[in-house]
């Protein structure tokens, strides 16, 4: 059975700007809890995140952008860098720890710690661009980790898959042109950030549409997504884990449920198990019920361990 490292940072849990906003501490504490309670949590390969270093967030990111994003940190209640993004006192740190969680995970796969590698952090990432903050989201900790794994390892190919329900806007703009990375981008559309329609080399978006199911998820993703990434060959495949499309969730309004989530991984980690030696590294964006964050996560992990298994 593959091995699976659980990547995270307490102080992941300290970024918090306000009990009313949808991107809070609890959505961490759902998903550690869900994990820890499961039978098979002590064979995960449990490893505290290192802070990324300023050359691993360069990567990704202006200096400009990494400096107001330092300058904003409050020494005490929240900073506002636009109506949806926030920081508190303890924002910087958290988006240090949820980058290097992804740098982390990286390398343990590369060096076969383990085969594969969930990443449970906040800050979310894929709406931060190289030089903007939004929508939640600070820094691009996927974009930092695909960066950090063509940079650090001799690795031609690298592909990364975002079923967030809001298109990573942020991941598209950091990643364009970069010929070693396919990007492929679940979304509803027409919604947030109302970006991502445009098919481009290196990016094949599958846009929904509102109340979208897993019917239609699943023929996107077959249709659209298996055949280029097959064709493509990745040798490290990213996910960007969204869990906001699922029926429950208060803000995608698509109808997802923990099944086709789990499809979804089954069907990336077999793909990598073909091309990757098995090497996957998934990272937490968005998703804002409480409970389905911890029963997706869980589906996700388990069909990580089996995904040989028929569903
Ligand atoms: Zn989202």
């Amino acid at each position: 059975m593959p091995r699976i490292a659980y990547l995270t940072h307490p102080d992941c849990a300290l970024h918090d700007v306000g009990p009313w906003h949808p991107e809070s501490p609890k959505r961490w504490q759902a998903i550690d809890a869900a994990l820890r309670a499961a039978p098979w949590f002590g064979q995960l390969l449990s490893v505290t995140a290192p802070l990324a270093t300023l050359e691993q967030l360069r990567r990704a990111h202006t200096d400009a952008h990494i400096e107001s994003v330092r300058n904003a940190t409050p020494p005490s209640g929240v900073a506002w860098l636009d109506p949806d993004t926030g920081l508190n006192p303890f924002s910087w740190q958290a988006a240090l720890a949820a980058s290097g969680a992804v740098v982390r995970a990286v390398d343990a796969v590369m060096a076969g710690e383990a085969q594969r590698a969930v990443c449970n952090v906040r800050p979310p990432g894929h709406h931060a661009e190289a030089d903007l903050a939004m929508g939640f989201c600070l820094f691009n900790n996927v974009a930092i980790g695909v960066l950090h794994a063509l940079h650090a390892h001799p690795l031609q190919r690298v592909a990364l898959v975002d079923f967030d329900v809001h298109h990573g806007n942020g991941s598209e703009d950091i990643l364009r042109n970069k010929p070693r990375v396919l990007l492929c981008s679940s979304f509803r559309h027409p919604f947030y950030p109302y970006s991502g329609s445009q098919a481009h080399a290196g990016f094949i978006p599958a846009p929904l549409p509102q109340g979208a199911d897993g019917i239609q998820f699943r023929a996107a993703v077959e249709q659209l997504f298996l055949p280029a990434l097959e064709a493509f060959q990745p040798q490290l495949v990213f996910i960007s884990a969204g869990f906001d499309a699922h029926r429950d969730d208060p803000l995608g309004g698509l109808n997802l449920v923990e099944a086709d989530y789990a499809w979804i991984t089954r069907e990336l980690c077999a793909l990598a198990d073909r091309h990757a030696q098995g090497r996957v590294v998934s990272v937490l964006e968005g998703g804002y019920d409480l409970g389905a964050l911890g029963r997706c996560a869980v589906a996700h992990v388990e069909a990580m361990r089996h995904p040989e298994n028929p569903g």
